[in-house]
């Protein structure tokens, strides 16, 4: 087969292991999966309600315009219908603008360690892929990423709260950064887990993209709204923007299902609410436990957190898969003797723990 030269080495995503076959290797009978920053509570239970009660013609293809998800998305963000671009899931967003914007010619900025299908579709196009460290500050180094701009720039990511991080990037920061960054290199701004977010530092997006016609905000209903499943991301950029982007997209790309709960999800503003103060408490669990063991954690936004184990990642990550936690290696995400963990309900939250610390007590980690 004449495979492109960029596909020739890559390996296929990892997803973590199925609960079912952690649970056939181990002989458990119950997992806990804290790996993939999904919404231990589910999501609301109107969107499960209604899904008891419906009945599709499941022959016909859905609305290739989303157009009742369209007007609920635009109504709860405030924004204009034309200015949303949809995907299946905010992970086709990021590979329709691959596919638009990156080539062999050009290169795309980003931060390290950030997600990473950033980098894994620019390479898929060819482009030179620049990583630029954290600061001091483990934020986006905006000036050195700014630095590393060049005229065969095309796209630049900041992942605002950072995956695997946890931290955002100042709103003002930001705007700093657009007033410097030319007018033809787009930037996206991954907002995945905006719905946590409670440092005072950022502010509204919202203008930035009214501002600058450079700039597309990217949001998605995988975390907080706990509808991974059903694969939904949004994009927020000028009209004339996501209409060059959106002929990149597959015609009927998000579910009848799909466009049908989204609307049902995003009228139980109560749920979200009550995710939030869920989520900021068991923050605390994992904060707590890092300080009364002296372990470094990085401050999160989020609905994970990453924080140092003063071992092997991936050897802890084993044991705790043994004893029935499925969480994620930071040796997998560039950040080794760390691990990243998906914030749970609050006896999840403490079932985990009581297991690490058991684990890195064994270890002779922890005294
Ligand atoms: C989870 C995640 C996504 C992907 O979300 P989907 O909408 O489920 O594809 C995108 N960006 C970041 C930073 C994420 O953590």
């Amino acid at each position: 087969m004449k495979w492109k030269e960029t596909v020739k080495g890559l390996k296929a995503y990892e997803p973590g292991k199925p609960i079912d076959a952690v649970k056939r290797e181990f002989g458990l009978d119950e997992i806990t999966k804290l790996a993939s920053n999904e919404n231990p509570l589910g999501c609301s239970p109107k969107v499960n309600a209604f899904l008891k009660n419906t009945d599709f013609n499941f022959a016909l293809y859905p609305d290739g315009y989303a157009q009742d998800m369209r007007t609920a998305v635009a109504n709860h963000a405030g924004v204009a219908e034309k200015d949303l671009l949809f995907g299946n899931g905010s992970d086709e967003l990021i590979s329709i603008i691959c596919r638009a914007l990156l080539s062999p010619e050009t290169n795309t900025v980003m931060a390290t360690p950030t997600f990473s299908q950033y980098k894994l579709n620019a390479v898929i196009e060819g482009a030179e892929v620049r990583e630029v460290p954290l600061n001091a500050n483990r934020e986006h180094d905006l000036d050195a990423m700014l630095a590393a701009i060049d005229d065969q720039t095309s796209v630049v990511w900041v992942c605002s709260p950072n995956n695997p991080t946890g931290g955002i990037t100042p709103t003002a920061a930001i705007q700093n950064f657009l007033a410097k960054v030319p007018e033809d290199v787009l930037v996206v701004l991954d907002e995945a887990y905006v719905e946590y977010v409670m440092d005072p530092d950022y502010a509204d997006t919202l203008p930035l993209y009214k501002q600058y016609s450079n700039v597309l905000l990217m949001r998605t209903f995988s975390k907080a709204y706990g509808l991974a499943a059903f694969r939904v991301g949004y994009a927020i950029g000028q009209e004339a923007l996501v209409r060059k982007l959106d002929p990149v997209r597959g015609p009927f790309n998000n579910t009848v299902l799909s466009q049908a709960i989204i609307p049902i999800a995003l009228s139980d503003t109560d749920y979200i609410e009550k995710c939030r103060a869920i989520n900021a408490a068991g923050k605390q669990q994992y904060i707590a436990f890092c300080e009364k063991h002296g372990l470094d954690y990085y401050p999160s936004e989020t609905n994970f957190i990453l924080f140092e184990i003063k071992a092997d990642s991936n050897e802890v990550f084993q044991e705790l898969m043994s004893r029935g936690y499925i969480v994620r290696s930071g040796a997998a995400l560039g950040v080794p003797n760390y691990l990243r963990i998906t914030i749970g309900t609050e006896q999840q939250n403490a079932g985990l723990l009581a297991q690490l610390e058991d684990i890195l007590t064994k270890k002779g980690v922890l005294a």
